[in-house]
């Protein structure tokens, strides 16, 4: 096949060529006899012109019939189009393609829905375009998704070769390390009764890697987390997976800022100001209730303890007693929040484990609550200082031990943000981009249930060192060197310094997180041994690939970057996966199946 160009390219000074083009047929409309076939390739799109004093009966009955996304050839001569008919909407929309030739590559049935309507995402429901993925992709949208995902990975590549990094290729058949999410399990065939894990990430290989003397790693790596699916979660997933060595964290920081500047640079011509700002994890809970926040927009926390420590209302200096705090958010012009959205955000306290929300509306110049009347004349000015209240706001407060308040108010603040955003009262400029680095996580977080501590990040991430004496006497005190990148509320990326001493991991493992020491050695055994034979101090961080891809695109939904995503299920609506196996195949693998269950 000799197509001369793609369906983008063909402007006024080619008028007068001769050119053969390929592709689908986009749209159709038939003037009076003259059919009208808009061609698209994925580069773009064209109009051609059928001419019945052109062209036989049988090529322009043959071009009539056929549908939407059939696949054709066709040879013609380019020509401005006439005046008044031109398209602003598409690059090739000054010229025309008069055709002397055509071919049917390939009849296409009637689709299942239409590929040619930019609303389709609206109107079509998903799983029917899941089902049907290659047409889904066909469309410029999400053609546009894939291009930009590749342009990226590209980007990322070349400024990772750049500063000296080497692309290594982890197992994905590793080993069974259960903490944190779930794990998908591999069955072996040779080692009866035995499983591969597939890796939550490649984190013990990276950090091998450094022990191997690699000294920067990066990959573009598959992980898998068998978890209950969220609206942006999938059970495979890419991850922009680093490791350094002989750094401390301000030099992951740069390095972070670097790649990330070099990327919006090339996605969307933006050059992001560095370095990013730094928020303590206490700061970001403190002013935004989250360890991830969104700072485009204010509605921040205000501590409001001192001024009820003595109050005759029960519910705050009583919570204040209890070691607790009050606090509270101001949601300027919200006062006309609906029951309905005053009991969705007493659902969230709740579910924090408060027993209800007070709250102030402020309107016609009263403060409408059925708790004012137990606040002094100090109290009230108080809270008009240091809240700024006006006419038409709408106060919300929470009082708690200290996380509890914060998260409570936090999960409140970003629900009323988006009441706003719908009332068109908040408008956030699609473009802004606001970086910021969350540091100073604690090490460990308490489990109660359990009655022990875990890891709040992963127990390879070292303590701030001036905080390790403190391990064994004040576990809570201690700092992490964790840190996370989070871009207007979404937490891109997270890594951390490691602990590179054999010693003071088998600590942690052992002592701290109280995993026996045969299991220690089971599971942590090869790397505990690794670490005794040099290993360098390192650190390194893993950036959710499509994720950010989802920002850069400006799409909520992290299937729309992904080629073959799957369901909220878990499942593959197109190649119809998972699915069951047959009893050679499980006879194999010495696997005996219980239920088989089809939902
Ligand atoms: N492996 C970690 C994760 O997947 C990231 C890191 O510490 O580098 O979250």
């Amino acid at each position: 096949m000799k197509r001369t160009h793609h369906c983008n390219e063909l402007r006024p000074e080619h008028a007068g060529h001769t050119v053969t083009l390929a592709g689908w047929v986009h749209s159709r409309r038939d003037l009076g006899g003259v059919l009208f076939i808009d061609i698209r390739d994925r580069e773009g799109r064209i109009q051609t012109v059928f001419d019945p004093s052109d062209l036989s009966p049988e090529i322009c009955n043959s071009a009539a019939s056929l549908h939407s996304e059939s696949v054709i050839e066709v040879v013609g001569r380019v020509r401005q189009r006439p005046q008044g008919t031109e398209n602003p909407k598409i690059a090739t929309g000054q010229v025309e393609v008069l055709v002397q030739g055509f071919t049917v590559l390939n009849h296409a049935d009637v689709l299942p829905f239409p590929v040619d309507d930019p609303e389709v995402a609206n109107k079509v429901n998903e799983e029917l375009r899941l089902k049907h993925r290659y047409l889904d992709l066909r469309r410029p949208e999400m053609a546009r998704n894939l291009r930009l995902r590749s342009k990226v990975a590209t980007a990322t590549r070349v400024f990772l070769d750049e500063q000296g990094f080497l692309e290594v290729e982890t197992p994905t058949l590793f080993k069974s390390t259960p903490e944190g999410a779930r794990e998908f399990l591999v069955p072996s065939r040779v080692h009866p009764g035995q499983f591969y894990a597939l890796p939550q990430s490649p984190q013990q290989f990276k950090q091998i890697l450094m022990v191997a003397g690699v000294e920067r790693y990066f990959q573009l790596a598959r992980c898998y987390r068998d978890e209950d699916l969220r609206a942006d979660r999938q059970p495979e997933f890419t991850q922009v997976d680093i490791e350094m060595s002989f750094i401390e964290r301000e030099d992951l920081y740069s390095l972070i800022e670097g790649l990330l500047k070099r990327v919006w640079k090339t996605a969307l011509g933006i050059d992001l100001p560095t370095p990013f700002k730094r928020i303590s994890f206490e700061e970001a809970l403190n002013r935004y209730g989250i360890d991830k926040p969104d700072s485009r927009f204010g509605m921040e926390l205000v501590d409001l303890t001192e001024s009820f420590r003595a109050s005759s209302f029960k519910v705050f200096s009583g919570a204040i007693q209890n070691g607790g705090v009050v606090k509270a958010i101001n949601a300027k012009g919200l006062a006309c929040a609906t029951q309905g959205q005053i009991e969705t955000m007493t659902e969230y306290a709740k579910s924090f484990g408060a027993k209800g929300l007070a709250f102030i509306k402020v309107e016609g110049g009263e403060w409408k609550s059925p708790i004012v009347k137990f606040f002094s004349d100090a109290e009230k000015a108080a809270l008009k200082s240091r809240l700024a209240i006006e006419e038409g706001d709408l106060i919300l407060f929470a009082a708690d031990q200290w996380l509890n308040a914060c998260e409570i108010l936090g999960k409140i603040r970003l629900y009323c943000a988006d009441v706003l955003k719908a009332q068109g009262k908040l408008t956030l400029d699609p473009q802004r981009f606001d970086f910021m680095w969350v540091i100073e996580f604690p090490l460990l977080s308490f489990d109660k249930e359990m009655n022990r501590w875990y890891s709040s990040h992963h127990p390879f991430t070292a303590p701030v060192a001036e905080d390790i004496p403190l391990l064994k006497s004040d576990p809570k005190k201690v700092r992490g060197q964790h840190y996370d990148v989070v871009v207007n509320g979404v937490e891109l990326g997270g890594g951390s310094i490691r602990i590179h001493q054999p010693a003071v991991q088998k600590t942690i493992f052992e002592e701290i997180l109280q995993i026996p020491a045969e299991e220690t050695q089971l599971r942590f055994g090869y790397m505990l041994e690794a670490f005794r034979y040099g290993a360098p101090p390192h650190g390194g961080i893993a950036l959710g690939f499509d994720r950010m891809i989802a920002i850069l695109c400006g799409t909520t939904s992290i299937r729309d970057v992904i080629a073959f995503p799957k369901t909220a299920k878990g499942a593959c609506l197109m190649t119809d996966s998972p699915s069951a196996v047959s009893a050679k195949q499980l006879r194999d693998l010495h696997i005996e199946v219980k239920a088989a269950r089809k939902d």
